[in-house]
């Protein structure tokens, strides 16, 4: 998953070449995940001891929600499933808000989550909890990880804003961690940068955890794909525990497709939509939903795979 120091997944030239760079990517991988973990139990003894102030919550709370919101509308539905278009300015703004998440170059968190979507709940998924939680959780990003952008986002490689925020994440993961220092000191770079990480971390991997386990299902899904729809992860996570209408209809700006199912970052893309801000903005017919939704047990999954977005 930190492969952003290339800034993306390369073939490596030779078998030593690969190993090396897997050790090495995996023993980083090991500090990007053990660093906020350690810094989260810290900042527990921090608040126990009252040193925390509510300047560092609040943030804690701001960090989280910009870089929360660069993943979802930058990494997920404009870069992955180009699920509306932007202007070259907030297209970079919303991929430098997700470096901050410290979850690899955007481009290849993208090639990684459309080929979740290719063969979501597979041998072949990067990411699947189906046979083992934890894997699909944090572990599978210990293996091989192998989403070649060429195959799985082939037009996004064209974009000159992705290439250079893919490029320079690792610049972009250190100033997010800086800029909490540089408002709060120490306690402000533990809220606001190292536990805002951890948390964040844990809430998108629930995304692939526990929205594929637990919750309800009202849309058929191709393949052997168990999405779920959990309120939990979609209110932590700004509207992506809506996952099994995610995965029923990926290109859709809206996950949330029901009054009730709060989708903050469907709010902000409908506002820049309003705006003149965002275009092209994907959305489904109720007619489309209806003809999806699940028929009880003699209803048939889709026969076709709604496109991903990516290519
Ligand atoms: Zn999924
Ligand atoms: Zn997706």
């Amino acid at each position: 998953m930190f492969e952003f120091l290339k800034g993306g997944v390369q073939p490596a030239d030779t078998l030593v070449n690969y190993r090396l760079a897997m050790r090495t990517t995996q023993f980083l991988t090991v500090i990007f995940l053990l660093a906020p973990l350690a810094g989260t139990v810290y900042a527990v003894f921090h608040l126990w001891s009252g040193l925390t102030s509510l300047k560092d919550i609040y943030l804690f709370i701001g960090f989280y929600v910009a870089t929360a919101l660069g993943v979802t509308i930058g990494f997920h539905r404009m870069l992955t499933h180009k699920s509306f278009e932007t202007n070259p300015i907030l297209r970079g703004f919303f991929l430098i808000l997700g470096a901050w998440a410290i979850q690899g170059a955007a481009i290849s968190w993208a090639a990684l989550h459309a080929k979740h979507h290719t063969y979501s709940d597979t041998d072949d998924d990067p990411h699947s909890p189906v046979k083992n939680f934890a894997h699909g959780h944090v572990t599978w990003m210990l293996g091989p990880l192998r989403a070649e952008p060429e195959k799985y986002v082939k037009s996004q490689l064209q974009d000159p804003v992705v290439m250079f925020v893919s490029r320079t994440a690792f610049f972009w993961a250190v100033l997010g961690m800086l800029l909490p220092f540089f408002i709060g000191g120490f306690s402000g770079f533990l809220w606001g940068g190292l536990v805002r990480v951890f948390v964040l971390h844990h809430v998108t991997w629930a995304v692939n955890s526990v929205c594929h386990t637990f919750g309800s299902r009202t849309y058929e899904t191709a393949g052997s794909d168990h999405s779920t729809n959990n309120w939990l992860v979609g209110l932590l996570s700004m509207g992506e525990g809506w996952h099994n209408n995610h995965h029923a209809f990926p290109r859709s700006a809206y996950h949330g497709l029901k009054r009730r199912q709060v989708d903050v970052t469907g709010y902000i893309i409908r506002v820049l939509g309003m705006l003149g801000l965002a275009k092209n903005i994907t959305t489904i017919s109720p007619e489309l939903r209806d003809s999806r939704a699940k028929k009880g047990p003699g209803g048939s999954p889709p026969s076709v795979t709604e496109p991903v977005g990516a290519g």
